[in-house]
């Protein structure tokens, strides 16, 4: 079933889906699927997941909307909840990834004018990174490929360097930087691993030179890589997190977070938002959290992820060439195209996509059944081992 009603910016796979549950997808013609994919690390639950369609429905016939003239309760409730499970001081709630870090982005420039004056604005990025598509968080984005010159003229203020590369903390930040943005597992990138030790040493290096730090969470932020944020097990302090994908399990919405120095930064009046924090995403929202925060869940998590790894790892396949990742974020690393193996994937019925230009990025529910995730496993190995 081809559509040309709507604008296609994406390769286009000929397939339609009709509905899920847990992490199973059917198509218009009733084939099944195990969804390694997750609409991008989005549907974190699955499909179907009875207590999220419970509080959708449920706010929908309270409240859908009411805009951030006022506080609706369900947001003050999930802001609350938010805080609390994280540790941060405060947030602002959007609709994606990349105005979540329009957001921290305008933060650290209002933060680096307050603290050093006008000649503070420079937000230092890591090559390879992906940052989101308006304008300011393509010029964010550490690949060359994202800044085509049709697109002209991007925000300035931009400066990439190399991640996890100890001589490049040596001249990365001076009197002009802003802050230093980073993701603590590269996704569209290839799922590239942040070392602990060098990205400790280069927050300390940033905020010597008066910056602060933002860890770009949208993917790896709630639950993904088997902690609630994955700044937690890299231990470097971001004064500035940012999060979307996972966040209300499916429904479009965006958060970010701030502590200490950089939550006395935004004024009334300074950033804004019509949909951002409606009550319907702050409804999914809050059960995504609950369901993350109950026990043994992120446990799991991690349980499955290190799971998958060593199941990949023991088929022993030639062309694999590195198998990493973290909680359910795996890259599988492979010498060759990987959009050839997606394609044979889809066709045996299972989901995913790729990352960078080499590595196959498997992001399945957070709550994949272990039959599930067996499933999936045994159609990558078939098609793997041809
Ligand atoms: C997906 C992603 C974004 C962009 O999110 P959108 O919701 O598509 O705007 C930004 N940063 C990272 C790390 C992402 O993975």
């Amino acid at each position: 079933m081809g559509s040309k009603t709507v604008v296609n910016n994406y390769g286009s796979f000929d397939v339609t889906f009709k509905k899920g549950r847990g992490s199973t997808l059917t198509d218009v013609n009733g084939k099944k699927y195990i969804d390694f994919l997750s609409g991008i690390a989005v549907n974190c639950l699955g499909h179907n997941y009875r207590p999220l369609v419970k509080a959708l429905s449920r706010q929908a016939s309270r409240q859908i909307h009411i805009c951030n003239y006022f506080l609706s309760d369900v947001g003050v409730a999930y802001a609350n909840e938010l805080l609390t499970a994280t540790g941060f001081d405060g947030v602002f709630f959007g609709n994606s990834g990349a105005e979540a870090n329009e957001a921290a982005i305008k933060l650290a420039r209002k933060y680096g004018q307050l603290n050093g004056g006008a000649k503070r604005k420079t937000i230092v990025t890591l090559e390879n990174s992906f940052h989101g598509r308006t304008l300011a968080t393509i010029k964010a984005t550490g690949q060359d490929k994202f800044h085509p010159e049709c697109f002209e003229p991007y925000p300035e203020g931009f400066k990439t360097i190399k991640a996890n590369d100890y001589e490049a903390i040596k001249t990365a930040f001076d009197d002009t930087t802003a802050a230093l943005m980073v993701e603590c597992v590269q996704g569209e990138g290839g799922v590239n691993l942040l070392d602990s030790a060098w990205i400790q040493e280069a927050s300390a290096a940033a905020r010597k030179a008066g910056a602060i730090v933002i860890a770009d969470e949208v993917q790896t932020g709630m639950g993904r890589t088997g902690s609630l944020l994955a700044s937690e097990q890299l231990q470097f302090n971001p004064e500035v997190v940012t999060l979307a994908k996972g966040i209300a399990g499916g429904v479009p919405m965006g958060a970010c977070l701030f502590r200490g120095n950089a939550n006395e930064v935004f004024a009334a009046g300074d950033h804004q938002s019509t949909f951002g924090g409606n009550p319907l995403a702050c409804a999914a929202a809050r059960v995504v959290l609950k369901t993350l925060t109950s026990p043994d869940f992120l446990a799991k998590v991690t349980q499955k992820g290190d799971f998958m790894r060593s199941e990949i790892s023991s088929w022993d396949i030639p062309f694999v060439k590195d198998i990493r990742g973290l909680g359910l974020m795996t890259g599988v690393e492979i010498a060759g195209d990987p959009v050839v193996f997606e394609k044979k994937c889809l066709e045996n019925g299972l989901l995913f996509s790729t990352a960078g230009s080499n590595v196959l990025r498997l992001v399945p529910p957070l709550n994949i059944s272990m039959s599930e995730l067996k499933q999936g496993l045994a159609i990558l190995h078939d098609v793997l081992v041809g």
